[in-house]
């Protein structure tokens, strides 16, 4: 069995500099060691990311980062036994070959969080570190020696972005639908070449008068004569970050396609564009915006860009900057899903943002009780107050109408009206923007 390296052994090219644990070369050579001799099946691999590290550096410096971070390989290194292996493959990512009997009280250990002591200007305190943790309980089963990082790696990420839980295990479906991310990621830059990517536009009504009021352009993949919906491919993309380039491409057929009806002499609707939060992470996210509805020479008026709330800090505050700017530029913004989980009252008072888009989730009930009245009247009334336009979006049937009408909101997006339309039936809908009065 390969050995531990010793605390101080020299730096060379298997460790991890920071904290002297195995990189991912060393922890590789360690589990090969296991592989050969067969024993790697009685193993499970933890690959875990600290929670909110980012913030924890934020507020004590990356020097007292490091530390925090030396120390909590330290601690951990204390709860594993003499036939297991701490790797640390940089940053605050960590991964751990754990005997199986072990497995559960180590990733307990994880999730439940370390308490790490740190010096602070005032003296010592505690931080607590928690994880998010991917597992593989390895079956044997291992093609490529790089499998035992890639397979917890997934599962890490399948808790992080899709579950939001704490931890997930590589099971087989995992494992398969990483593959098909990996295809989808492989041919997306060529479909956008390819122009493969169609936005589709569903109406948004007035029920009072039943009048066109606007739509919002949503994207359809065109794949080998296959229409495949945004649900399964846009968390792939917000995953890689590729989802930028998706969102920027749609916003710039959405002008394009405003600017044809107006040459045309149509008289267009406003039209909202949606905008992941990852999106978040180009600091010209507001400039480009502006960038590409000036070049299509379009008016401002007819763009909206909606994004949804979150409940991460950081994110917040770069949303709120987001939004603010698109205010100052006069763009246009909606909050998406509102009610759907993240949203909270105070976005009311801190987002300025035009219009509120309520979400399907109010309304997807068969009974509607007088309390969830009471719940969206007030805030549709708060929102209008504040000067906000609001709509009500996944309106299927009547009595769901008749009860957002009565809550205050009158303007409607849903198969009661309309489904997203390909854009040559959504151009006749422009023509005379009347819906019969049902
Ligand atoms: P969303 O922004 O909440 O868009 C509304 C979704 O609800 C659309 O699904 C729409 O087809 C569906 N919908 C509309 N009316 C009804 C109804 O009455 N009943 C029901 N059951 N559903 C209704 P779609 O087009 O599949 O899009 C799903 C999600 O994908 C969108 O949710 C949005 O989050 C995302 N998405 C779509 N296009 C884009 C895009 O260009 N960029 C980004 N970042 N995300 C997009
Ligand atoms: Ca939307
Ligand atoms: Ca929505």
């Amino acid at each position: 069995m390969a050995k531990k390296p010793e605390k101080d052994t020299r730096i060379d090219r298997t460790m991890q500099h920071l904290s002297g644990l195995a990189n991912s070369e060393g922890f590789l050579q360690y589990a090969d060691v296991l592989r050969e001799t067969g024993q790697i099946r009685n193993y499970s691999v933890l690959y875990f990311n600290l929670k909110g590290f980012g913030q924890i550096n934020r507020k004590f410096g990356s020097a007292t980062g490091d530390e925090i971070i030396i120390r909590y390989g330290e601690v951990l290194h204390e709860y594993t036994t003499e036939e297991e292996f701490l790797g640390h493959l940089g940053e605050d990512t960590f991964i751990a070959l754990i005997l199986r009997k072990n497995r559960d009280m180590f990733l307990n250990l994880l999730i439940r969080g370390v308490l790490v002591e740190t010096k602070t200007e005032k003296g010592k305190s505690w931080v607590s570190l928690s994880a998010v943790v991917g597992v593989w309980d390895v079956d044997g089963d291992i093609k490529d020696p790089r499998d035992v990082i890639t397979y917890p790696s997934i599962a890490m990420s399948h808790a992080k972005y899709e579950l939001h839980q704490s931890h997930a295990f590589a099971s087989k479906s995992v494992l398969a639908r990483a593959t098909q991310r990996e295809e989808i990621l492989d041919i997306f830059h060529d479909s956008i070449e390819q122009k493969e990517f169609e936005v589709y536009y569903q109406p948004k009504v007035d029920s009072r008068d039943g009048k066109l009021i606007g739509a919002e352009g949503l994207v359809r993949w065109k794949h080998n004569d296959e229409m495949i919906s945004p649900g399964a491919f846009i968390p792939t993309l917000e995953m890689s970050g590729e989802i930028l380039f998706l969102d920027y491409y749609v916003l710039e057929r959405v002008c394009e396609d405003i600017k044809k009806w107006k040459e045309a002499g149509q008289d267009p609707v406003t039209v909202s564009v949606n905008f992941s939060r990852k999106d978040l992470k180009d600091r010209e996210l507001a400039e480009n915006i502006l960038g590409i509805i000036k070049k299509a020479g379009i008016d401002k008026e007819l763009i909206e860009i909606e994004v949804t709330e979150t409940v991460d800090d950081e994110e917040h505050e770069i949303l709120t900057a987001f939004l603010d700017k698109l205010y100052e530029m006069g763009i246009r913004t909606a909050i998406d899903d509102f009610g759907s989980g993240y949203s909270s009252l105070a976005t009311l008072r801190e987002f300025k943002v035009s219009t509120l888009k309520i979400d399907r989730s109010f309304i997807n009930t068969d009974d509607f009780s007088w309390r969830d009245e009471v719940i969206l009247t007030d805030i549709i009334h708060m929102a209008l107050q504040l000067g906000m336009s609001v709509i009500t979006e996944g309106v299927e049937r009547e009595d769901q109408l008749v009860f957002v009408n009565n809550a205050g909101c009158f303007a409607i997006q849903g198969y009661y009206y309309d489904r997203p339309l390909p854009h040559d039936e959504f151009e006749k809908r422009l023509k005379d923007k009347q819906y019969g009065k049902k």
